[in-house]
């Protein structure tokens, strides 16, 4: 039978020096995964067993590789913050997948912004209520290329705004590793090619206003220029 209106096809990532696309099918993200963030947010950064939040698949805007991407000023805010996040795409799925196994499952690694609404976040934080209108807005997930090699493990990750370094940390900061984080997050959904993880975001996160210019970067996957519409 024919859909009743035209079925909307899956953001296409591009993948770095190939020519194709990935097709994001969901977005999952990992919670307070760098100690000095989660300190920040005012939380224990003990290592409690990761937590997990979802972006819609279409929330993700995909950069051109080599150019500044513009993304608008979401709605009802007045507090929009950056958090720079290595993310993993998922090209072969499971369910609870061994750490050991995890990186079999892995198609590529990019640079994300896990955008945030955060007096909105902390408003459903506080009131525990769930987190979407914080988190899960449109164009919520800014990303750059999917790089097929991994970075190093203590490469660098880091985002300026303006030209000014607002966040620099390292990859071994983060509490779960990508094999652990998978481990878990597999337990609870099972993982289909086309997903994409957002690993957690190192200190340092802050606002940003209409007109600032957001450069990322992570050691190995380039970087990711992206300008706040005014
Ligand atoms: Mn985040």
């Amino acid at each position: 039978m024919d859909y009743v209106f035209e079925a909307q096809a899956p953001v296409g990532v591009p993948v770095a020096g190939g020519g194709t696309l990935f097709p994001v099918r969901r977005v999952y993200c990992v919670g307070r995964n760098y100690a000095a963030h989660a300190r920040e947010m005012g939380s224990d950064p003990q290592r409690e067993p990761p937590f997990f939040f979802c972006k819609p698949g279409d929330a993700v805007v995909p950069a051109a590789p080599g150019s500044t991407l513009e993304l608008p000023y979401p709605s009802r805010t007045a507090n929009l913050h950056h958090e720079v996040e290595l993310v993993v795409a998922i090209g072969r799925g499971g369910r609870d997948i061994a750490a050991a196994e995890a990186a079999a499952h892995v198609y590529g690694y990019a640079i994300g912004l896990d955008m945030t609404r955060r007096d909105l976040q902390l408003e459903m934080r506080n009131a525990g209520r769930p987190w979407e209108i914080g988190k899960a807005f449109d164009a919520s997930a800014p990303i750059g290329p999917i790089h097929r090699g991994a970075p190093a493990a203590r490469a660098a990750i880091e985002l300026a705004v303006n030209g000014q370094l607002r966040q620099r940390s390292s990859l071994d900061q983060m509490i779960w590793s990508i094999d652990d984080t998978i481990a878990h997050l597999s337990g609870y959904f099972e993982l289909r090619p086309g997903d994409l993880i957002f690993t957690g975001t190192p200190e340092g996160v802050g606002a940003v206003v209409p007109g600032d210019v957001l450069e990322a970067r992570i050691e190995g996957l380039g970087d990711l220029r992206v300008r706040i519409a005014a």
